[in-house]
């Protein structure tokens, strides 16, 4: 595809109209660093469709006018580096025709109040409300499918898409984790006019906002007072210092949310922020749902894609279930039962490929566990108290220190409580049992007539379902996908953008 330059709303409009596949978009202010090249990259490498970067400097967002006047100016070398990192076209608008008060299209959009009366919102007045005008008016005339951010600009980012909610455009923000130089300070267009001096104070700021992170994560504090000393003691002025809720941007005490100490210093005439998320535990996803509701397939499929372990809780009840069969316990005795749970020993071993195998007392059961008796009992030993407790406390430490995809039953109501990201997956019963019916024959269990599977699964999900210990019910912060039609790529898909909705990309690389 030949390199594009558009100078005109014109021109856009008419390349637009010729062009019908998904736009991928990157506005940027120009004078192009490490952190665009790796934006840019990224929506080229990972999506379908053309990648459209903008370069305009946005003089709405310029609340001093010195500082305007002191933004490294548009260069050829931003187009050479738009391009070599992936752009199909450059879009270069002229502010008069961009921001030309006569023009109908143009809207004086206000940033969200909340997000916007805190942190740089509060010196900064009307910074953000010119952010949202430029971006708004440049996304109507883009009309993108996705709009790439940095996370180094957190509280723009989060504006931007609170912004994309209220007007109801329908694009969805992809954010990369902030870009720092080898010196640890995140890359700005603003650190080329720092003197050595000043760039030294920014360096020492980033290290000290990173050493709190690592104090935090290691010994559970964080002494702000300490620290905005420590930093003073440098001579650089603090203009904030904070800790957040990540989110809401109101102030917090760091706790079992994601926060993020963010603050805002004064180097010689420049301002410069930079914060750090502080996550204590890693983030857990509880997926539950009745049986065949697709709950397997879409657990593994996001626990490879997102990186974190996954835990088939279900099989943990399969097994027990083989166990106490195959040992002959007769576990309607409780105290044979809790005997027998004693020592006892279920494991999860996981090959280069994903594939997981269930160890219990060393013995492997993934085949067995899947067969027509085990379906037929499983349920009704899983409704036996000192089995739940048994299971639900080992599938605790196995999620001690997060990172997990969990899936089961009672994952966000019972296990997992506190879980970053609750999931219920359910299906029609006609649709589960179709799907039911596929696995088993996949899996060399045999064809089994649909009327039994049906029935089968009516009776496991009234056991589940009625059970007065930890039946299966919908968490009331759970977000429901009725999975009907839907592929398991298109809820994976769903589901992962919740989960990047809820957990800053940068911890999600870390
Ligand atoms: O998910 P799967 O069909 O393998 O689960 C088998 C059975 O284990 C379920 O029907 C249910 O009775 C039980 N189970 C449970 N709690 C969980 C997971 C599974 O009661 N968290």
């Amino acid at each position: 595809m030949p390199k594009i330059i558009l100078e005109t709303i014109e021109e856009l409009s008419k390349w637009r109209n010729h062009h019908n596949d998904d736009i991928n978009f990157v506005p940027t202010m120009g004078d192009l660093h490490s952190g665009h090249e790796k934006l840019i990259q990224s929506a080229k490498n990972s999506y379908f469709g053309s990648t459209l970067v903008s370069i305009f400097v946005n003089p709405l967002q310029f609340n001093n006018k010195e500082d305007l006047k002191s933004y490294p100016p548009k260069s050829i070398k931003d187009h050479e580096i738009a391009f070599q990192s992936g752009a199909d076209v450059i879009f270069i608008p002229r502010e008069e025709e961009l921001l030309d008060k006569n023009c109908q299209d143009l809207n004086f959009i206000r940033a969200s109040k909340e997000l916007n009366s805190t942190l740089c919102g509060l010196n900064r007045i009307g910074h953000f409300d010119g952010v949202c005008t430029v971006v708004y008016r440049l996304l109507k005339l883009v009309q993108p499918q996705l709009l790439f951010l940095g996370e180094k600009d957190w509280q723009q980012l989060l504006i931007i898409k609170n912004m994309l909610k209220e007007m109801k455009l329908n694009i969805k923000i992809k954010s990369i984790p902030t870009q720092r130089d080898q010196d640890g300070i995140p890359y700005s267009s603003r650190n080329k006019l720092l003197k050595t001096k000043d760039r030294e104070k920014l360096i020492f700021f980033s290290q000290k906002l990173n050493e709190a992170k690592n104090t935090f994560l290691k010994e559970d504090r964080l002494d702000l007072v300490e620290l905005t000393k420590e930093i003073e003691g440098k001579n650089i002025n603090i203009e904030y210092l904070k800790v957040v809720d990540a989110f809401s941007l109101k102030e917090a005490i760091p706790s079992e949310k994601i926060s993020m100490l963010a603050g805002a210093i004064k180097c010689g005439n420049t301002r410069l922020i930079d914060h750090v998320f502080l996550m204590k535990t890693q983030p857990i996803i509880a997926i539950d749902g009745p049986a065949g509701s697709g709950k397997s397939t879409v657990t593994k499929v996001l626990a490879k894609k997102l990186k974190l372990l996954y835990l088939d809780t279900g099989a943990m009840y399969r097994a027990l279930s083989w166990f106490l069969i195959n040992e002959n316990i007769d576990y309607s005795n409780n105290d044979q039962l809790k005997k027998s749970l004693k020592g006892l020993s279920i494991v999860f071993k996981t090959d280069v490929n994903s594939n997981q195998d269930i160890l219990i007392n060393d013995i492997c059961v993934t085949k067995l566990i899947r067969t027509q008796e085990i379906n037929s009992i499983v349920s009704k030993i899983a409704s036996i108290p000192a089995v739940r407790e048994f299971l639900v406390n080992e599938q605790r430490q196995i999620g001690a220190s997060g990172g997990l995809v969990a899936e089961g039953r009672d994952i966000g109501t019972k296990v997992f409580p506190n879980a970053t990201l609750k999931i219920y997956l359910t299906a029609s019963i006609d649709e589960r049992a179709k799907r039911r019916k596929l696995e088993l024959e996949d899996n060399e269990y045999g064809s089994i007539e649909l009327s039994i599977i049906k029935e089968q699964i009516k009776q496991r999900d009234q056991n589940d379902m009625n059970r007065s210990h930890s039946p299966l019910i919908k968490a009331k912060d759970a977000i429901l996908i009725e999975s009907d039609g839907l592929s398991v790529e298109k809820i994976v898909e769903n589901i992962i953008d919740i989960y990047n909705e809820k957990i800053p990309q940068e911890l999600q690389t870390e």
